[in-house]
């Protein structure tokens, strides 16, 4: 794979840089999956390029929660049935995910797409802190339950938000890691997750 930047480059060799701007996918699974494409059906290839560019334009981030989602208030925010006084502050999308499967939470979520980290240059008005404290000044909240994975930049991410919600009276918690440190909650299994929800404690 020589000279992959060379203007007027083949087609297949712009569609696999693309691959490999995906995370975890390397130059050499890059290539494989662009000769995927080739050996697809044009109508295959088509929708797959159009559900990327669907994705795009129609989900955004909930304007209570700032999960992503295809209605202007997601499923979670707009469910009477859940307690919203008790929210879950965590990364990222997946996390919700990994929360919701535990099957076991009530309350809702808050996500802030990242962690503090002054070395990536992350700092904190890059995540959505701002809205999270606008909705516990607006709503009757709880309890803000702080679920960053047990990491420097989550615990860190976790300290500084819960510094900003003591003075307003909220109780904050933060998840009891029977897991590893650096263990990321996606990959945790349900019983693990709801275990380390349930002993939560209070920082
Ligand atoms: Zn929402």
């Amino acid at each position: 794979m020589a000279r992959i930047s060379d203007s007027g480059a083949m087609p297949l060799t712009i569609l696999a840089e693309h691959f490999a701007k995906l995370p975890g996918i390397g130059m050499k699974t890059a290539q494989r999956l662009a000769y995927f494409v080739m050996s697809m059906s044009e109508e295959d290839a088509k929708a797959f390029a159009e559900a990327i560019v669907n994705a795009k334009k129609t989900v955004h981030a909930c304007s209570v929660c700032q999960n992503l989602t295809d209605k202007d208030v997601c499923p979670i925010c707009s469910d009477l049935g859940r307690d919203h006084s008790t929210i879950c502050v965590v990364e990222g999308p997946k996390d919700v995910s990994a929360f919701e499967r535990t099957r076991e939470y009530k309350g809702v979520y808050h996500v802030l797409h990242g962690l503090i980290s002054p070395i990536d240059g992350v700092t904190p008005d890059k995540l959505r802190i701002t809205e999270l404290l606008k909705r516990i000044s607006e709503g009757e909240v709880n309890e803000v339950i702080m679920a960053t994975n047990p990491t420097p930049e989550g615990e860190a991410t976790a300290m500084y938000i819960s510094k900003l919600l003591k003075p307003l009276g909220i109780k904050v918690t933060r998840l009891a890691f029977g897991l590893p440190v650096g263990a990321i909650l996606e990959y945790a299994d349900e019983v693990t997750l709801y275990k380390a929800l349930e002993n939560r404690n209070e920082i």
